[in-house]
C-alpha cells in the first residue's frame, strides 16, 4: 500500500508485500497460514474495519485476513496471491491504525489486484513505474472511499495524518510523504470515479476489464 510495494524494510504502511526480500515472503507465507480464518464479513471482533468488496481484473474474488503480525505498531497492508493462487489481502496490525486509516490501507491493496500489478512482474523498487503503481491504488483507494463511504475532508485528512505518520516512522523523507500526499489529495479532488482510473490502466495494459 503506499508507496511502495517493493521497498526492502519492513512492511510499509498500505505497501503491499510482493517483495522479493526474503524476510518478507516469510512474513506474508506465515501469515497466510495462519490468518484466513479471520476473514472479515463485517466489523470484527476486535473492531477493525469492514473489509471492502473487491475483486480482481480477472473477476476473482479478494479475500482479506488479519494478523498482528509485522512491525508493531505499523498497521500494514499486502496484496499477493497465496500459496494456493487465491488472491489475497492481508492486513498486518490493524488495530494499531484509525479506521479510516485501515479502510483506506485495504482499498489500496485492493487496487493493485484492480489493477493487475499482483499478476504482473514487479518494476525495479522505488523506480517509476513502481511509484506509477502506487500511485494509482492510492488514488482508486480515495476515490472509493470518497464516492462509496461518503468521506469528506476531516476523514481524508485523517488518512492523510496517518499516512504521514507512518511514512515518517519508517524513515521516507518528507519530499516524498508531501509528493505522496499531494497525489492523494488531488485525486480527492477529481471528480473521476476509481472505476474510471482503473479502466484506463487495464486499457493502457491490454488487460481483460473484469
Ligand atoms: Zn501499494
Amino acid at each position: 500500500m503506499t508507496g511502495y510495494r517493493k521497498i526492502g524494510r519492513p512492511l510499509s504502511a498500505a505497501w503491499s508485500c510482493r517483495s522479493g526480500a526474503a524476510g518478507m515472503m516469510v512474513l506474508c507465507l506465515v501469515a497466510v497460514s495462519s490468518a484466513l480464518a479471520q476473514q472479515d464479513g463485517s466489523v470484527n471482533a476486535a473492531g477493525l474495519a469492514a473489509a471492502p468488496v473487491c475483486s480482481n481484473n480477472k473477476g476473482e474474488q479478494v479475500e482479506f485476513s488479519s494478523s498482528d503480525r509485522g512491525r508493531p505498531g505499523l498497521a500494514a497492508g499486502m496484496a499477493i496471491r497465496d500459496a494456493s493462487g487465491k488472491p489475497v489481502v492481508l492486513r498486518s496490525n490493524f488495530a494499531a491504525a484509525p479506521r479510516e486509516f485501515q479502510q483506506f490501507i485495504d482499498r489500496h491493496e485492493c487496487a493493485h489486484h484492480q489493477t493487475g500489478d499482483v499478476d504482473r512482474p514487479h518494476p525495479a523498487r522505488n523506480g517509476p513505474d513502481h511509484l506509477m503503481n502506487e500511485s494509482v491504488s492510492d488514488c482508486v483507494a480515495i476515490r472509493r472511499l470518497r464516492d462509496e463511504e461518503g468521506f469528506g475532508k476531516p476523514s481524508f485528512d485523517k488518512v492523510a495524518a496517518a499516512l504521514r505518520a507512518d511514512m515518517a516512522k519508517i524513515g521516507f523523507p518528507e519530499s516524498s510523504i508531501a509528493s505522496r500526499i499531494r497525489n492523494l489529495s488531488g485525486c480527492f479532488a477529481n471528480p473521476a470515479s476509481a472505476h474510471d482510473l482503473i479502466t484506463q490502466v487495464l486499457q493502457q495494459r491490454g488487460l481483460p476489464l473484469p
